[in-house]
């Protein structure tokens, strides 16, 4: 079977390292070392909308500065579809499709969506309606209750099989597959069941907010971005969230919790410690060293601040490149947005056939007909 990868993100800020160890890094990996058929990265404006209907103009902005940091991190148009959810009429049409085939109690199952609409302080059910009027909360929105639905037909409509997430996707991939299961079950085998294709580092799966939370999330401010200045990235590892028991050098420190080893885990290489910090092999050593105690924060800190610096300046420059020719930024997107409109087109008309709407490409079926009327 072929190999088709496909991840996507919602253009509602520029990217940051959550997203890039969760899944950035992975697809250019996967681009690189080119064992695939086809690979697709788009931007989500659909799905960004349904939880900023009010602010378009948030989504239009923030779509080249995504297509900047995806460009910059190293994704290559020459062998990656880069595409607009948005333009791809297929995607709405498939959506409304798959929608009959999945119940709103299962939808109400889905954790990451529960999750995401307390954070967004949505209020649902009649009681809580009217609450929400009174205190100004917003009512979940049906789009917003929908998007596993269109996220599913973001990976069938491409029949993606590889999809390179963090684990807030695992929920999606699970409902993702049980579509694909009914419909082929119901229409015939036409979608293709997608994996999800999680980091291998524990500390990637979910990349805590330089605050310690849960969560680096572009909702939440708390985030290193890809194209933040070497200054801003400093300002934000000096103020990172520890440990707060380390109060002395001497006193031993704990790693739980402790973001500045969370990222070293998520970055930091044997050959880190070889160029900045010699006098260990390897955060293993650093680490035995720190929770003994005798190590201080801000030397953890300054070795975290060089490795980050190390993969992100490289993106600087380029992305300082690639902005001094914005038009063909947009180029380069609507080039791929045509590629996808083709591939769209193909799975459409098989889904179409499958579930038998195809009435103008049936010549069969007009046959049929003319000899039941006449035959009367
Ligand atoms: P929003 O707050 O608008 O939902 P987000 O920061 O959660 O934005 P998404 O566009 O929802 O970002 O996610 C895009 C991709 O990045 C997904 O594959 C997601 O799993 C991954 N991702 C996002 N944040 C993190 C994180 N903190 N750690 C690991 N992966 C992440
Ligand atoms: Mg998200």
């Amino acid at each position: 079977m072929a190999k088709v990868i496909l991840t996507g993100d919602r253009p509602t800020g520029k990217l940051h390292i959550g997203h890039y160890v969760g899944s950035l890094r992975r697809r250019v990996q996967l681009q690189n070392e080119g064992d695939y058929d086809r690979m697709f990265v788009f931007m989500a404006d659909v799905q960004a909308l349904t939880d900023n209907a009010d602010n378009p103009e948030k989504i239009r902005q923030n779509i080249i500065e995504v297509a900047l940091d995806y460009l910059a991190a190293g994704l290559d148009p020459e062998k990656c579809v880069l595409f607009i959810q948005s333009q791809i009429p297929e995607l709405a049409e498939l959506t409304t499709y798959l929608m009959n085939l999945v119940s709103v109690a299962r939808l109400q199952r889905n954790p990451t969506v529960k999750t995401e609409i307390k954070m967004r302080g949505f209020s649902q059910g009649e009681g809580e309606e009217e609450e929400a009027n009174n205190s100004q909360r917003k009512g979940l929105p049906v789009g917003f209750f929908c998007y596993p639905i269109s996220q599913a037909a973001d990976i069938t409509l491409f029949k993606a099989n590889c999809v390179p997430a963090g684990e807030d996707q695992r929920p999606m991939l699970e409902q993702t597959r049980e579509l694909v299961h009914s419909f082929n079950s119901t229409y015939g085998e036409v979608l293709v069941e997608p994996e999800i294709l999680l980091p291998d580092n524990q500390a990637c799966l979910r990349l805590p907010g330089t605050d310690g939370s849960a969560k680096m999330s572009k909702s939440l401010g708390n985030c290193i971005y890809l194209s933040d200045s070497a200054d801003e990235v400093w300002q934000k590892v000096r103020g990172m969230y520890t440990d707060p028991t380390h109060l002395r050098v001497d006193d031993p420190g704990h790693l739980e919790g402790n973001c500045v080893f969370t990222y070293l885990d998520a970055f930091c290489t044997d050959e880190d410690f070889a160029e900045f910090w010699p006098e260990y092999a390897n955060l293993d050593e650093l680490k035995a060293h720190y929770t003994k105690g005798g190590l201080g924060d801000m030397k953890c800190k300054k070795f975290l601040n060089q490795v980050l610096n190390k993969t992100l300046e490289p993106m600087r420059v380029r992305r300082h490149e690639l902005e001094q020719d914005i038009p063909a930024i947009y180029e380069i997107l609507k080039k791929g947005t045509e590629q996808a409109r083709e591939v769209a087109a193909q799975t459409m008309d098989e889904v179409r056939r499958a579930m038998r709407i195809d009435y103008f490409n049936d010549a069969e079926l007009i046959a049929e007909q003319a000899a039941r009327f006449k035959a009367e």
